[in-house]
């Protein structure tokens, strides 16, 4: 069994992708051939957004917003903890600072009370300007932006959604980009809507912040590529990836759909048998990047299913904050109780949208066995 199987969504759309590819090699146009845009298009329209910006990356396309806006040493930037480095990252590579804010027990994602109390010690201080929050659509939930977007804009901040793992989640039928100034995802092979190497991109309303990321994504070009108006980075789409992207993104919904059904599932077994299962907010509908639960023991619990072959993983035991290289920034209040009482028990199942009902049923026996 696959922990994440995309050789089954390979064998359903292999004859789409191959022929997108061999376009590709036919025309020639490698570096932001026509493939790019048609992909830009219909994945604003997927995201219900004006502008879609292909990247190289999901890190690069967190980090090309913060350029743009001219966020720097002196600027506090709010991240959650519990997320994948990349999110704190880009944040120290601009040169602000990270502040590490807690997650709500339930959904393991951005407390707003832990912000709120962030924010108002980062004022108190009086040492670094409160620029913007990024919040993370962790395991595919859309964070609570009905909380968070009000405290953005109460303190004049720009809030970003790193969708990097909840492309395709919405919160009361809404992209997470009805609230936030930018959404951010990554189309690295693993997450939901992933290619077949690197690739990012960013969703926005703004024109002007449109511009300012592709002028930043091509070396600051300003009238051409010979024409450097700001300094920016070379971050762009691949025109093979963007061919592979297009037919994956054609059968997104449906995936989403496929993987709502395992996770219906998983819940209905599990509840109960393991400490918590995952809480999914009112009105959200979840793209599932991540099943994880939380178990007494996980290392226990993996041994037991790696017995049986079912593959497990962890997400997030060792959060940013506890990382070498970001121990020494902020975090809000006295530490992050929640975080740090939940990453000794989580553990994510096999999760994806061809898991079939056979093999579902295997891992659902096998967790609980394990936790009998
Ligand atoms: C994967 C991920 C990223 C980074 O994406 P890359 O394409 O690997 O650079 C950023 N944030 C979160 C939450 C992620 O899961």
């Amino acid at each position: 069994m696959q922990f994440i199987d995309l050789k089954a969504q390979q064998n359903r759309l292999k004859d789409d992708i191959d022929a997108g590819i061999a376009a590709v090699l036919e025309s020639g146009r490698y570096i932001l051939g026509p493939q790019v845009q048609d992909f830009e298009a219909k994945l604003a329209a997927f995201g219900e957004a004006k502008h879609a910006v292909g990247c190289a990356n999901g890190t690069d396309a967190i980090l090309l917003p913060l350029l743009a806006w001219n966020v720097g040493p002196g600027d506090a930037v709010f991240c959650p903890s519990f997320t994948y480095c990349a999110t704190a990252e880009v944040i120290a590579l601009a040169g602000a600072t990270p502040v590490f804010i807690d997650i709500d027990r339930d959904t393991y994602n951005m407390d707003f009370e832990s912000l709120k109390q962030a924010i108002a010690d980062v004022k108190n201080k009086g040492e670094l300007r409160p620029r913007a929050i990024i919040a993370v659509d962790l395991f595919g939930q859309s964070a609570d932006y009905n909380v968070i977007a009000p405290i953005a804009r109460e303190n004049g901040m720009k809030l970003i959604s790193d969708s990097a793992q909840g492309f395709g989640t919405t919160l009361n039928g809404k992209h997470p980009l009805a609230w936030a100034d930018v959404q951010t995802t990554s189309f690295f092979p693993a997450k939901p809507l992933g290619c077949y190497g690197d690739g990012g991109a960013i969703l926005t309303n703004d024109e002007d912040l449109e511009f300012k990321l592709r002028s930043l994504g091509v070396h600051g070009k300003g009238t051409d590529k010979y024409d450097n108006v700001r300094i920016g980075m070379n971050s762009r789409l691949d025109t093979i990836q963007a061919a592979i992207l297009l037919p994956k993104l054609a059968v997104f919904s449906d995936e989403i759909e496929k993987r709502n059904v395992v996770a219906t599932r998983y819940a209905e077994e599990l509840s109960g048998v393991a400490n918590r299962v995952p809480v999914v907010m009112d009105g959200v509908l979840s793209t599932w990047a991540q099943y994880t639960i939380e178990v007494p023991d996980p290392h226990a619990f993996a041994d037991a299913l790696k017995t049986d072959g079912i593959p497990t993983a962890r997400y997030y035991p060792k959060p940013v904050h506890m990382q070498t290289a970001y121990e020494h920034y902020p975090v809000a209040g006295n530490g992050l109780p929640n975080t740090m009482s939940c990453i000794d028990h989580i553990i994510s199942l096999p999760m994806h949208p061809y898991l079939t009902e056979e093999d579902q049923g295997r891992v659902i026996e096998a967790a609980k066995a394990a936790l009998a």
